[in-house]
């Protein structure tokens, strides 16, 4: 087996999606010196993180996490090769890793009974051919063997981009946009909500508002990104999201 990967490595490099140097067998998507190097947010070391309390002024989430801040070009260089480069296999192996550091690190884990990945409209996804937030979703089921549900939840409206709105834009763009498939599969249940990255929070909350009605769910949220100018929970949120991304990012 080792073997094997040793010549498939050998006849097909891999590269890092942050610096492009080859990888060695045992890296996974990112090198270990920038792995090393990436700027993680510990949220999960501290007791109710800024990205909770955010998320608390929109809807009653229980625990919220995101592995990176999305303040320079290595965190872009990820989610762009997960996105736009036709490489999703990213988004399983920063599962696995984002997934053994929670569980070596807290209890982050202990009460969930599923994952969810954020659906994408079916024109997007036929557009891309595959739904980021599965493959990050498949990565963190394979490392704690919590399992994803997935045709709970479906999106049944494509709205444009969130860019350039304003925070009552933004609402309004999101409303209804979901729709809850199977409420008896989710009930009782502690979800896992899944994303790529999180900039205003308005498409994570509309999806979770939807989940919640199913009888006596809880709900957690996960991503690899937060953008570094989210919104803090005591300043108004009127900045278009342009401006807090820094770029043209669309879902
Ligand atoms: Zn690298």
């Amino acid at each position: 087996m080792t073997l094997h990967k040793d010549i498939l490595d050998f006849l097909f490099p891999r590269h890092c999606v942050v610096c492009n140097t080859t990888l060695s067998i045992h890296e996974k998507s990112i090198c270990t010196r920038c792995l090393l190097h990436l700027p993680r947010t510990d949220y999960h070391l501290v007791e109710h993180s800024p990205l909770e309390k955010f998320f608390w002024t929109q809807f009653p989430i229980e625990k919220a996490v995101s592995f990176f801040h999305h303040d320079g070009n290595k965190v872009r260089s990820i989610i762009y090769a997960l996105k736009y480069h036709a490489n999703p296999n990213t988004g399983i192996d920063i599962g696995h890793i984002y997934a053994q550091e929670l569980q070596a690190e807290s209890d982050f884990f202990s009460t969930i009974n599923c994952i969810i990945p954020m659906p994408l409209h079916w024109m997007r996804q036929l557009k891309r051919s595959y739904n980021q937030s599965y493959y990050i979703a498949k990565g963190i089921s394979q490392s704690t063997s919590i399992p994803i549900y997935n045709n709970v939840v479906k999106r049944i409206k494509n709205n444009p981009s969130q860019t350039q709105k304003n925070h009552t834009e933004r609402k309004t763009n999101v409303a209804n946009i979901f729709k809850l498939t199977n409420p008896t599969k989710i009930a009782g249940k502690h979800i896992l909500l899944i994303d790529d990255v999180v900039t205003t929070g308005s498409t994570i909350t509309s999806c979770a508002i939807e989940l919640s009605k199913a009888p006596n769910v809880r709900i957690s949220i996960l991503t690899l990104a937060i953008a570094s100018r989210t919104p803090s929970p005591t300043s108004p949120n009127d900045i278009p999201d342009s401006q807090i991304f820094g770029m043209l990012l669309t879902e």
